[in-house]
C-alpha cells in the first residue's frame, strides 16, 4: 500500500507496528538543550521527528534537554521554540527535563536502595584515573560498597546542598570492566551550585544526561526516541536506567540512532557557533552568515526551502559532509516560484536617453512574476536618466557581449530598445555616463513590429529620478575551507573568511519603497534578496540570499 521507499528509522517503526505495538501509541520528540539557537543539522533532526509524527498521526514533543545550567538560558528555550514553529512545526507537548528533578531524584533513591547505586567522595580526577581503558578493565572505587544507608543519607545531604560543588557524585553501580566504557559506574548527579534558569536555586544536585534523557522519554510515553550517532554506545546504559525503573504495561523507549548531518563552509556546532558571535565574527545568532535557522531566516531562506533540504538528503547511517550549493539550491527553487522580480542596479551607471524628453516620464507596465499569474503587474517609472550596470556595458566588445556597447543595441526590460552612441569619461578614463538613443516605436507590449523585435540582450535598469536607495549586504561563504573544523592539527578559527559581508548601495526601483521586513524579491539578473531587520523607514537593507545561478563551483 506504501509506495514510497521508507528510511531505516521508519522500517523500525513498521517492524515495531507488524510485532503489535499499538500504532496508538506511537510518540516522538525533538530534544534541543537549550544552550544556543538551532542550526541546519537540527532542522533534520525537526523535520524527520516532526515528519514521523505526521506521517504516523502521531504526537512529537518539544523537549528541552535543561540539566546544565551552567549553559543553559531562557533566551535559547524562546529562540528554539521560535525556530521551530516558523519550520512549519506543531508540538503535541512543550516538556522541560528539568520538570522531571523530582520524579528522577525518587528513582535515584529508589536505584541506592536496590544497591544499583552509589555516593562516590572521590575528585573527577581519581574517578577518572579508574576508569581503565576500553582493553583494561577500570578500578572499583573505594567507595564503591558504601552501605544503603550511608548512602541515602550523603545523596539525601547532597539534595539539601549540605556540599561544595564537585565534592561528591552519585553514580551507578554496573560493571568496571564492562566492554562499554559508558557501563563502567557512570556518573548520574553531580553537585553544582548554580542557578537554573526555570528551578532556579532548587536543586544544588544535576543529573547527567544520560540518567535524564531515557527516563523523560519514559516519563512522556515517548515510543521510539532517535538520536545522533555519538550515541549508539550510550545505548545500552539508555536500557539499563530504562530496565530500573520501569513499569510492566508502560511504553518503553527505542532509542536509535541516525547520522549526523554536516554542512560544508560552515560549522554546526552550537558550541562553535557561540564562539563565532562571542568573539564578533559574526553580529549575533541570527546573522545571515550563521548555519542557524534564525541566520537563514534572515538572509531569505523560506521554511519550505529548508524543509525540503531536508527531505532531499533524508536520514543516513554514516556521517558525510552536504555541500552547501544544495542548499541554495533548494532555496533558488522555490524562490523562483515565490519570489516577485523587481529592478534593482547594485554597481550603478548612468544612462541618458538623449531623444527622450527631459520633462518626461511614463509608468511602463512590468509583471511581478512570470511563474506565478496570480502575482500580478505592476507599473515602473522610465525617465530620460536611468541607471544600468557598469558591467552591462564597454565601449568595444565582441559578438558574444550580449549587453551594450557603442553602436550596439539591447531592450531595457518592460521598457524600450536603446543604442549605445557615445560615452563621457572624467580625467581618469571612467566613464560616468552613456549617451544612447531609444526607439520610440519598440515599447515592450505594445504589440508594434517595433516592439517585437529581436535584439540579443534585455538589461535591467532604473530611472535615477525615481530610484531609491538602499544598502545592499552580499554574503559569501563564512569559511574558507568545506570542513573547517575537520583539521586535526588546526583550529576551525583560522578559516574564518575575512571577506564575507561586503556592504554596497544599491539603486532600486520606487515599487519596493515599502517593502516589509523578510519580504523576499528576485532582483532580476543578479538574484534573491530580502528585507533586512535593520531597515527603518526610507532607510531599506536588503540582504542577498543567493545568486540566480551557482557561481560557486566556477
Ligand atoms: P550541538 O553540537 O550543535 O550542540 P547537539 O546534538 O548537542 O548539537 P542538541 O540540542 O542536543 O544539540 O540537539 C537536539 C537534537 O538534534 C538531538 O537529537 C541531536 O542529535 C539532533 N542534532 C543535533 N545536531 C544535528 C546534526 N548536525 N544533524 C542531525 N541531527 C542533529
Ligand atoms: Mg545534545
Ligand atoms: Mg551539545
Amino acid at each position: 500500500e506504501k509506495e514510497r521507499s521508507l528510511n531505516f528509522l521508519e522500517h523500525i517503526i513498521e517492524e515495531d507496528i507488524r510485532e503489535g505495538f499499538p500504532k496508538d501509541n506511537l510518540r516522538f520528540r525533538f530534544p534541543p538543550e537549550p544552550n544556543g539557537y538551532l542550526h541546519i543539522g537540527h532542522a533534520s533532526s525537526i523535520c524527520l521527528n516532526f515528519g514521523l509524527g505526521q506521517e504516523y498521526n502521531a504526537p512529537v514533543n518539544l523537549r528541552f534537554d535543561d540539566t546544565n545550567p551552567a549553559k543553559e538560558e531562557q533566551e535559547y528555550v524562546d529562540a528554539i521554540k521560535r525556530d521551530v514553529e516558523w519550520l512549519g512545526y506543531k508540538w503535541d507537548t512543550e516538556c522541560y527535563a528539568s520538570d522531571y528533578f523530582q520524579q528522577l531524584y525518587n528513582w535515584a533513591v529508589e536505584l541506592i536502595k536496590n544497591g544499583k547505586a552509589y555516593v562516590d567522595s572521590q575528585t573527577s580526577e581519581e574517578i577518572a584515573a579508574q576508569k581503565g581503558t576500553p582493553t583494561k578493565a577500570g578500578e572499583e572505587s573505594p567507595y564503591r560498597n558504601r552501605s544503603v544507608e550511608e548512602n541515602l543519607e550523603l545523596f539525601e545531604r547532597m539534595r539539601k546542598g549540605e556540599f561544595e560543588s564537585g565534592t561528591h557524585v552519585l553514580r551507578a553501580k554496573i560493571d568496571m570492566a564492562s566492554s562499554n566504557m559508558l557501563m563502567r559506574d557512570p556518573i548520574m548527579y553531580r553537585i553544582l551550585h548554580k542557578k537554573h534558569h526555570r528551578t532556579n536555586n532548587d536543586w544544588p544536585i544535576y543529573p547527567m544526561y544520560d540518567w535524564t534523557h531515557g527516563e523523560s522519554d519514559y516519563i512522556e510515553g515517548v515510543s521510539h526516541s532517535f538520536c545522533t550517532l555519538e550515541f549508539a554506545m550510550h545505548r545500552e546504559l539508555y536500557e539499563w536506567f530504562l530496565d530500573n525503573v520501569y513499569e510492566n504495561g508502560r511504553v518503553k523507549p527505542k532509542q536509535r540512532e541516525f547520522a549526523r548531518r554536516n554542512l560544508s563552509h560552515t560549522v554546526v556546532s552550537k558550541r562553535k557557533l557561540l564562539q563565532l558571535v562571542k568573539e564578533g565574527v559574526v553580529n549575533g545568532w541570527d546573522d545571515p552568515r550563521m548555519p542557524t535557522i534564525s541566520g537563514l531566516r534572515r538572509r531569505g531562506y523560506t521554511a519550505e526551502s529548508i524543509r525540503n533540504f531536508a527531505k532531499t538528503i533524508g536520514i543516513a547511517k554514516r556521517e558525510n559532509l552536504i555541500d552547501v550549493s544544495l542548499l541554495e539550491f533548494h532555496v533558488r527553487e522555490d524562490l523562483n516560484k515565490k519570489a516577485p522580480r523587481v529592478m534593482a542596479v547594485l554597481d550603478p551607471v548612468k544612462v541618458v536617453i538623449t531623444n527622450y524628453p527631459e520633462d518626461q516620464e511614463e509608468w511602463l507596465d512590468a509583471e511581478n512574476n512570470p511563474e506565478d499569474e496570480s502575482a500580478g503587474h505592476r507599473k515602473v517609472p522610465f525617465s530620460r536618466e536611468i541607471y544600468i550596470e557598469r558591467e552591462d556595458f564597454r565601449e568595444e566588445a565582441n559578438r558574444k557581449f550580449f549587453r551594450l556597447k557603442l553602436g550596439g543595441e539591447v531592450r531595457l526590460k518592460n521598457a524600450y530598445i536603446i543604442k549605445a552612441e557615445d560615452c563621457v569619461k572624467d580625467s581618469e578614463g571612467h566613464i560616468t555616463e552613456i549617451h544612447c538613443t531609444y526607439d520610440p516605436l519598440s515599447k515592450s507590449g505594445s504589440g508594434t513590429e517595433e516592439s517585437m523585435r529581436k535584439v540579443k540582450g534585455t538589461l535591467h535598469w532604473v530611472s535615477v529620478k525615481h530610484a531609491i536607495e538602499a544598502e545592499v549586504r552580499i554574503y559569501d561563504r563564512l569559511f574558507t575551507d568545506p570542513e573547517p573544523d575537520a583539521h586535526k592539527d588546526r583550529d576551525f578559527m583560522e578559516f574564518v573568511n575575512p571577506d564575507s559581508l561586503e556592504v554596497s548601495k544599491g539603486y532600486l526601483e520606487p515599487s519596493l519603497k515599502d517593502a516589509g521586513v523578510e519580504e523576499r524579491y528576485q532582483f532580476q539578473r543578479i538574484g534573491y534578496f530580502c528585507v533586512d531587520k535593520d531597515s527603518e523607514p526610507g532607510k531599506l537593507v536588503f540582504n542577498k540570499t543567493v545568486g540566480l545561478r551557482d557561481t560557486w563551483a566556477k
